[in-house]
């Protein structure tokens, strides 16, 4: 029974896929072509994980593996199930919610704005929370498709399992990029930057050698403080073209 939900998933993430083409084995995100930067970008993520286990999980179990390690959705349904045994009846958005935020922290705080009073099913509920994470309209309407084949309870076992994914995708694999600083947190001094990045480019263009010293001297810094600038800007070179791009078209605009 565990493996028919799991079947509804991208084995890569928490979105849907069509369980009812068998040519599309992934989301939206990640599916064909399968040269995609986020394919990539997040097999290379799963990669670290799977080859960190003895023996290594194959790519597509170990986003699943994760899933499991935090709390496995059979956890929490079972405990939701034995809660209203006690109480021999049905159980409203609001205690199904109690749970959520209970087991899955993340999911509860970045959700904390959709009012589960609202709806008055659970496909609904998951309708709202898909759109709340920015899938666009096709997950949503594979949600919708995939819950009509499903009895009631089943719908409420099939969106645990779509929180828990939520969970550790937000909690494992959304984490600050190891690729570089982002566009917007890297001060620099723009002039230094921009004679780097001219040095740089006439470098590649006539191979002419980069002079640092004729740089530092032409901004009064040390050789030592444009070395160490110069490297920055090796290092993460498309981050600093993009600074440099956005801080012109700032001055245009002003
Ligand atoms: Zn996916």
């Amino acid at each position: 029974m565990i493996k028919k939900f799991l079947t509804f998933f991208c084995p890569l993430c928490w979105r849907l896929r069509d369980s009812d083409n068998n040519n599309s084995l992934y989301c939206e995100v990640h599916s064909q072509p399968t040269g995609s930067a986020a394919y990539k970008r997040r097999r290379r993520q799963l990669e670290k994980v799977a080859l960190s286990q003895s023996p290594p999980l194959p790519i597509n179990s170990t986003f699943n593996y994760l899933v499991n390690k935090n709390i496995s959705p059979e956890t929490v349904n079972r405990a939701i199930t034995s809660s209203t045994n006690n109480r021999g009846g049905d159980i409203s958005n609001t205690q199904i919610l109690s749970f959520i935020s209970k087991y899955y922290k993340t999911f509860g705080n970045e959700t904390k704005n959709i009012d589960v009073t609202r709806f008055n099913n659970i496909v609904s509920w998951g309708s709202a929370v898909i759109r709340a994470f920015n899938s666009s309209i096709k997950t949503v309407q594979l949600w919708e498709k995939t819950c009509h084949s499903l009895t009631a309870t089943e719908q409420r076992k099939l969106f645990l399992y779509l929180v828990a994914r939520i969970e550790t995708e937000k909690k494992t694999l959304s984490g600050p990029s190891t690729k570089g600083p982002k566009v917007g947190s890297v001060k620099i001094n723009l002039e230094i930057m921009s004679s780097l990045i001219i040095a740089y480019d006439e470098q590649k263009k006539y191979g002419v050698k980069v002079n640092l010293s004729r740089i530092a001297k032409e901004h009064n810094v040390s050789r030592q403080t444009i070395h160490k600038k110069w490297n920055k800007f090796i290092k993460n070179e498309k981050v600093y073209r993009k600074v440099i791009k956005n801080s012109k078209n700032k001055n245009k605009n002003t």
